[in-house]
């Protein structure tokens, strides 16, 4: 099977750890991905909210460099150059305060080949509030200046972990299509779950804006049970009935979360293919939401006219 997943938190984790992507004890390493025919993974460089100004700009330099160095070791290439390698990678960053808090600092994140910037983490930062900050102030002037300028540059903008009103704004600006790279919808009642997830509403939003929404296999987003698949189930149902099938894709959160043993790892997105296929999800439908959804979302913004 071929895989895009759109977020992923391992070279953050390797970085910390000195850790090597061909062979480790994480969620993902390349050993365990060898059954994928194609695989393109979103490697996010994430930003710490202790972390602003050229702090943050300092340690997105850092992981960066640790990044290059083991996409280079491995052979994987960037989606972008669109190289006949079957390992495939696209960077962002998880934290608009990766900027800097400047234009300038945007545009290093262009020199640097990041194709996708989480607007924020949960706390705020320069460009908007986070899902968890007290008071909800929305994109600030100098974030929806980043997000036009994003667009620009062929950079999407991603709405995980973004507050409510800042979800609005954006939406309100936005002339590209934009996506939730790591989140779920709002089945589920815990104070997590109902932070992070998306509503009913905004899913039809992403919907009408050409977007697509990885579903995140964090435990507390999915629901708290014995059988992951079952949930990943539920959400794609729920976010299909309400958005169609054009937006769902995945977005595991791989290394970035608790994940129940039985999802917890790049080895085991087949047996959640098989799953979803044992309950009706025909093959043409698996490919997008395994593969094609994401995939097309990525070549419109970056090749389309
Ligand atoms: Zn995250």
């Amino acid at each position: 099977m071929r895989f895009f997943d759109l977020h992923c938190d391992t070279i953050t984790e390797l970085h910390k750890r000195k850790g090597s992507l061909a062979k480790n004890d994480g969620h993902i390493s390349l050993d365990r991905a060898s059954y994928l025919t194609e695989y393109v993974q979103d490697y996010a460089i994430f930003i710490p909210d202790e972390y602003r100004g050229k702090a943050a700009v300092d340690y997105f330099d850092s992981v960066y460099a640790y990044y290059k160095n083991e996409m280079s070791i491995n052979g994987i290439s960037e989606y972008a150059d669109r190289k006949n390698t079957r390992f495939k990678s696209i960077l962002s960053v998880e934290g608009g305060a990766g900027l800097g808090g400047t234009i300038d600092g945007l545009h290093h994140l262009a020199d640097c080949c990041v194709k996708l910037i989480t607007i924020t983490w949960n706390g705020r930062n320069e460009l908007a509030s986070g899902c968890f900050d007290e008071e909800d102030i929305g994109l600030t002037f100098f974030g929806k200046e980043a997000i036009k300028e994003m667009e620009k540059l062929r950079i999407a903008a991603d709405v995980s972990h973004l507050s409510v009103k800042g979800f609005y704004d954006l939406a309100d600006i936005a002339e590209k299509p934009f996506m939730a790279s790591h989140s779920c919808i709002d089945i589920v009642d815990n104070y997590k779950a109902k932070h992070r997830n998306l509503t009913k509403e905004q899913v039809k939003i992403i919907a009408e804006h050409k977007g697509v929404i990885g579903i995140n296999l964090w435990e507390k987003l999915l629901g708290n049970e014995d059988n992951s698949s079952a949930a990943v189930l539920r959400h794609m149902s729920e976010i299909i009935d309400v958005g169609g099938e054009d937006i769902v894709a995945m977005g595991t959160d791989f290394d970035g979360c608790d994940i129940n043993p039985d999802l917890a790892g790049i080895e085991k997105i087949q047996s959640l293919h098989d799953y979803l296929s044992r309950h009706g999800f025909d093959e043409k439908l698996l490919d997008k939401i395994f593969f094609s959804n994401a995939d097309r979302f990525f070549t419109n913004l970056l090749f389309t006219k």
